[in-house]
Order: C-alpha cells, then structure tokens, then sequence
C-alpha cells in the first residue's frame, strides 16, 4: 500500500514536472481540486476527447453530436432532481474544523478492516509457506472471522441509513465505530447535514431582480432537453444517440486524489434514446462496447472491471461502472446507467411541453428509454497516465522514467535529434519535420546528449525518436529509436511517414472496438 501511495506521489509530481498538469492559481497557493494541463497534458486530454468522439459519433452512424450551454433555466435542476437530491453528508469534526462526507469516513473505515484481514492472510502465508490454504485460512482463523462479522455488521447499518437518509443512524455509526478525525485525532463530530453540491450563481443585474442559475454539474441534461430539436432537425429514427463533451461542476466537500475529484471537470457523455422494453437489450450492448473501447488502448485487460450496482439511484433499472486499477485502488471511471423514461418524462412535466417519438414503425408515440454512457475526460486521463508510468532499470545500472502511452494518445508523436548542431544537420531534422509535421505533432531537440534527449521524450511519452548524423546526408537515411523497447533501426527517410502511420493511428482502435 505504501508503495503504491509512493507511486501516486511520483505520478502527481511527474504530471507536474512535464507540462501535464498544473494546479490551477498555483501562485496563488492553489485553489481547492482544481488543475490546469499544461502543454504535454492538452495534447493528451484532446486526443482522449478525439478518441471518445470518434469512437460515438463516427463509427456509429445513428450517434450524432452536440454542444449545449453550461447555463441553463434553472428548473431543468428542478426536474432532473438535483435540487432536491444532488447531496452529499458532511460532518465537521469540531476540533480541526476540518470537513468530511459521513459515506466516506465509513467508506475508509470500511477498507481499513480489508487491510487488517489482508495483514492476517500475508502473515499466515509466510508462516504456513506453500502448505498455505488462503480460502480455508479466511473461512477458520478467528481474528479474521471477527474482522468480518464487524465488517458486515457495519455495512448492513451504513447502506440502510444510507438508503433511508437517516443522518442520526450515519453519525452514530461514526461514534459506535471510533473513527477519529485524522487531522485532530479526536472523535468530537457535529450533526450529519446535507450538502448540495452544486454551484449556483446570479443571472442579470440584482436591480431587475437576478435569476439564480447552476453550473451545470453533468452535461446529461444539455442532451434532454434538446432531444426534441435533434430528432426532428436530424430526422434521427430511435435508436439513436446524441454525444456531448463539456464541462461540469460538482462542489465536492472532500478535495484529494489528485485529478480523480475535481470540483470543475469534463464529462463525455452519451445518451442513447431507444423503444421502451428494449433498454436492457442495449444496456448490455453498451457495456460490452465500452469496456472495448477501453480494453483497445492496450493499458492490460486486468486492469479494468465491471462493479455493477445493487442499489440503483430512483431513476435507474439497470447501473454498472467500469472501473480501473489506479494506484488507490480500482475506482470509478464511467458509468453506464439504463435510465428509463425518467428524465424525458421529468422535463414533460416540468416544461408543459410535450417530449414524445412517433414511431412509424409501431405507429404510435411513446416517451423513449435511454440508456447513459458518462465518463470524466480527467478520470480517464488519470488512468492513462497511471497505466502508462513505469520507472525501468536498464543494462549498466541506469534507470528510466517511461510513460508507455498507447501511441494514438501520445502528446507527441515524433521527435527529431541531429546528432551535433552543425554541419547541416539541424537543416536535415527540419526537412523531416516538414515532411511529417502536417500528420503527426513533432518535437526538435538538439539540446544535450542523444541519450538525455531519448529520456526526455521517454519522460513524456513519445513513441518515436529519430537521429539524424552524418551519414544521413548521404544517404538519406536516419536511426529510428522505438520507445518501449529502445531498440533502433536505420531506416531510409521515405518510409517514416508508413512507419509512424502504422502505429499512431486511431483506425486501428476504431476497427478492434467495432469488431
Ligand atoms: P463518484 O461516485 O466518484 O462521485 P459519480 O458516480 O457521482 O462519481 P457520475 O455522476 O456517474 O459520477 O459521473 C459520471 C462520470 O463523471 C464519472 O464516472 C467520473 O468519471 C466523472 N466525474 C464525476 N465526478 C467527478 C469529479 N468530481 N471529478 C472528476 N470526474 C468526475
């Protein structure tokens, strides 16, 4: 655990280090889980985005696009139900003064028993060595035992206050359990109360009386209420889908985990509109697809798994999330959720005005199912870059800080090194990158030796180097370097464009997701 903490922290400062990410006002000391990306981090979250869009919108010729306002009339957060139920529960110890969602305390405490049951197994495993039983151990040891029956104990009372909004029985849970303010270290909690988490501010001059709108805090409901204005300007027949990227605003109470919380982020989301009765149908469809699109970047297959929800939210019948393994542990990063005809039916009501499909083929109108695709564009790029890090020791001793990206997503995709900085190298590298640069983002480096200039662009990703010496201008051929294995080829100019091609392309993500 401790090493992995350890790998988190390198991570953050290596984002940092490279031009990925940035806390934002950093001169002004920062401001609460929000970032800026810097030059290597844009690139990255844009091709992420490309990816994503393409992946909805090009390959399916029933999904189409649109971009809607982050403002909107504020009773949309009405009928969505996020003013009455977009909460979280905090608690204050009075001691520190510091805040705390209730769920997340318990949450923690909840792992922490893991990690003592953990212990024991690691512990007998050393002891017992190959003769070592770990299902029988758990189903006999008694310390392990009592470590679950708490542990059951306590999840049985969280998940039915939770699920009756009972904060009384929350708080209770807390004090019953001893869980200590790590910070004052003292168990002195105020009253569980509930926190909206979404932002608002005023519209207008306070003189003509300002209206109060929100962020929006998921861009879902951009697409709901243009359904209508899509279906019928795109004359989309159901099935269909409507893609957006944007950003979204969630006040979290609890700030930490780097890029994984963040109180102003991006979501891609998609709402795919079908005929009522056939939504399980494509809920399993869609999960299988997104867990390809996923699978296809090549991070390992053993890093992601489904969680599928048992406590649906009042809206849903059927949830899953994809998960992923970051160095906290395997953690949210889309959900697929089949949301009936809650939200259409919500802004009928609302609204007063119609929201309904005719069916030509049924011949009658019916208020469609929809089945969601949401995944945050920064929990997706935290996943990236934690699949992609790893710290190597080369042949001599030597070690290397690589980002292994999958090649489509990489920042950069080339970078060209004369050997010296004369006798008309720098004007061979500047030739190639003419050659390439209309296809492929290049970087020239002619600063420091060759192998400091190949660790600079392991450091950042780049899946190519090529090494132009003297050679080169006779023959017009360079090195080619190739990231994760360091292995190098001399190879004519002419064939780079085919080489790069081959390996950066998204097609061939696109064609294993449509397989
Ligand atoms: P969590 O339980 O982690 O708060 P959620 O279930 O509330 O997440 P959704 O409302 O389903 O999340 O949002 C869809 C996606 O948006 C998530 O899978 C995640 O990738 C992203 N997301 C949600 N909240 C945040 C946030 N505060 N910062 C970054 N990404 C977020």
């Amino acid at each position: 655990m401790a090493q992995q903490e350890d790998v988190f922290k390198k991570l953050v400062s290596h984002c940092k280090e490279y031009g990925f990410v940035f806390p934002s006002s950093e001169i002004y000391d920062g401001l609460g889980a929000v970032y800026d990306y810097g030059q290597m981090g844009v690139e990255l979250k844009n091709n992420i985005k490309r990816y994503w869009w393409d992946s909805m919108v090009l390959l399916n010729e029933n999904v189409v696009g649109i971009d809607s306002a982050i403002f909107m009339h504020p009773t949309i957060w009405k009928a969505s139900g996020h003013v009455d139920a977009f909460n979280d529960p905090l608690i204050d110890n009075k001691d520190s003064k510091k805040r705390y969602r209730a769920d997340v305390l318990i949450e923690d405490y909840l792992a922490k028993i893991d990690e003592k049951i953990e212990k024991e197994v690691e512990k007998a495993a050393k002891r017992f060595g190959d003769a070592f039983d770990r299902t029988k151990f758990m189903e006999t040891n008694g310390r392990v035992l009592e470590h679950l029956a708490k542990k059951e104990e306590v999840h049985t009372r969280f998940a039915k206050a939770l699920n009756d909004s009972n904060f009384d029985d929350l708080r209770q849970l807390i004090i019953d359990c001893e869980i200590a303010c790590p910070i004052s270290g003292t168990r002195n909690w105020t009253e569980v109360r509930q926190f909206n988490l979404m932002f608002a501010t005023e519209m207008g001059s306070t003189s003509d009386g300002a209206m109060k709108v929100y962020l929006r805090p998921e861009t879902a409901q951009g697409i709901f209420v243009n359904f209508l204005n899509v279906q019928k300007t795109g004359r989309m027949k159901i099935p269909f889908g409507i893609a957006q990227i944007g950003k979204a605003f969630r006040n979290e109470i609890v700030a930490r985990q780097f890029i994984f919380r963040m109180r102003e982020f991006e979501q891609m989301e998609m709402q795919f509109f079908v005929r009522p009765g056939e939504e399980l149908e494509w809920f399993k469809k869609w999960k299988e697809t997104r867990l390809k699109w996923h699978k296809a970047l090549g991070l390992g297959d053993k890093k992601y798994r489904y969680h599928d929800h048992e406590k649906l939210a009042h809206y849903a019948n059927a949830a899953t999330d994809i998960e992923f393994e970051m160095p906290f542990g395997f953690k949210e990063v889309e959900g697929i959720h089949s949301r009936t005809d809650f939200d259409l039916s919500s802004h009928e009501k609302f609204s007063g005005k119609k929201i309904q499909y005719f069916d030509p083929e049924l011949n009658k109108s019916y208020t469609p199912y929809v089945i969601e695709t949401s995944i945050g564009v920064d929990r997706m790029f935290l996943s990236i870059m934690a699949g992609s890090y790893h710290e190597e020791t080369l042949e001599g001793g030597d070690t290397r800080v690589v980002l292994k990206f999958p090649p489509a997503l990489a920042p950069i995709k080339l970078a060209v090194l004369p050997l010296v900085k004369k006798d008309g190298l720098p004007e061979k590298a500047r030739e190639i990158i003419n050659l390439l640069k209309f296809d492929f983002k290049c970087q020239y480096d002619e600063k420091d030796s060759i192998g400091k200039r190949y660790r600079r662009q392991d450091a950042i990703g780049t899946p190519f180097c090529v090494t132009i010496d003297h050679q080169s201008l006779e023959d017009n051929c360079v090195t080619i370097r190739f990231r994760d294995t360091m292995q190098q080829e001399r190879v004519p100019i002419a064939s780079l464009h085919e080489i790069i091609a081959d390996k950066v392309s998204m097609k061939n993500l696109y064609k294993q997701i449509t397989e």
